[in-house]
């Protein structure tokens, strides 16, 4: 099988390439690197099965002539991370629907297979969990930068189950709740890297808010599982999976528990989301995934666990800091080998 990635240089589409690779497909990827990072695929490279192509999908003639050679496509080309939500609305609005309305038409010359990656974050202002695929969608209001993220994706799986519809082209829409591994960078906002290279370094633990809102993260190799299973089967076209992990950890909960794990003296300070985000930001008190639908499809459970997840990042970001020349290390880094120079900053990959 030949299989298109856009935004196969990011966290997610990184791993995924990789798994595709080691079934033994032919992997095209399409990434901009204006989040995703060349590190992350670096050593795919050598692998003939493997082709990069760095643009993006809105170069007409690249992304046609790549969704012609494929059978299937993967759309996760999009902005990613709440803070650069707030802070970029207009690139975050158009990037992710632009992209998406692109290779959807591409895809309906062809009738081509393509799995759109949609985001928890639609499900929006909701109280009641678990979140199920067929819930209104509750969204705040358009004053407040954070749901246009939501909206914009909405648009996208509105689009595509159009497409799927009128034009019969088969599209799958899935809701990726938090998605956590090695590989992802703590610049656009996530929690977890952002906790774990806080206690490496020695930094404070930022937890926004009073830290009882919750999340349930999942590990990369789960949801590549379940997206590899949810796009190759036959029933999943015009239909939504929520993709996620339901073992739900507070925020304080989970920056104790990097504190414990990294054994870290950093201490965790409670920062209020006005000066986290922005003016007025809301936040979601819970995000739980019902994972019945894609569980009925594909038997899908989430096999790692908070501490196994925990452990991953901390042993990537270890690697990544005692790599870097370019970092002030901390205590915690006493009587063990330090790297010769102290200054600058990490450059943490994405
Ligand atoms: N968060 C935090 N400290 C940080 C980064 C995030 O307390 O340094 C909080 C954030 O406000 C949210 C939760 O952690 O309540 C998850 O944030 P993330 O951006 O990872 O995901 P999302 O909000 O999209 O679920």
């Amino acid at each position: 099988m030949r299989v298109l990635i856009t935004g196969g240089a990011g966290f997610i589409g990184s791993h995924l390439a990789e798994r595709h690779l080691e079934r033994g497909d032919e992997v095209y990827i399409l990434d901009d690197l204006s989040t995703g990072s060349i590190d992350n695929i670096n050593h795919l490279k050598t692998d003939p099965r493997f082709n990069y192509n760095i643009d993006s999908v809105t170069n007409w003639h690249l992304t046609a002539e790549l969704v012609d050679r494929c059978d299937l496509i993967y759309h996760l080309a999009a902005a990613v991370g709440v803070r650069l939500i707030v802070e970029s609305p207009v690139r975050t609005i158009e990037t992710n629907i632009r992209g998406t309305e692109i290779v959807l038409s591409l895809a309906a010359k062809k009738r081509k297979r393509v799995l759109i990656a949609s985001t928890s974050e639609v499900y929006g202002k909701r109280e009641v969990v678990p979140f199920r695929e067929d819930d209104d969608l509750v969204m705040g209001p358009t004053s407040k930068g954070r749901w246009s993220y939501a909206c914009s994706k909405a648009i996208d799986e509105f689009l595509a189950i159009a497409y799927w519809k009128e034009k019969r082209v088969p599209t799958i829409i899935v809701r990726l709740f938090n998605t956590v591994g090695p590989r992802q960078t703590g610049r656009y906002g996530m929690v977890i890297p952002n906790l774990v290279r806080q206690a490496l370094v020695g930094d404070d633990l930022t937890v926004f808010g009073d830290g009882n809102q919750s999340r349930c993260f999942t590990h990369v190799s789960d949801a590549v599982t379940a997206l590899i299973g949810v796009a190759c089967h036959s029933e999943s076209p015009g239909q939504v999976y929520n993709i996620g992990s339901n073992r739900e950890v507070s925020i304080m909960e989970l920056a104790e528990r990097i504190k414990y794990l990294t054994g870290s003296s950093s201490p965790i300070v409670k920062v209020p989301y006005d000066k986290a985000y922005e003016e007025g930001f809301e936040d979601m008190m819970r995000r739980v995934p019902d994972l019945s639908k894609i569980n009925a499809l594909i038997g899908y459970e989430p096999k790692v666990g908070l501490d196994e997840i925990l452990t991953s990042v901390i042993a990537y970001q270890r690697e990544k800091l005692s790599d870097s020349t370019q970092f002030a290390w901390p205590s915690i880094w006493q009587g063990r080998e330090r790297p010769s120079s102290n200054q600058g900053s990490v450059n943490e990959g994405a």
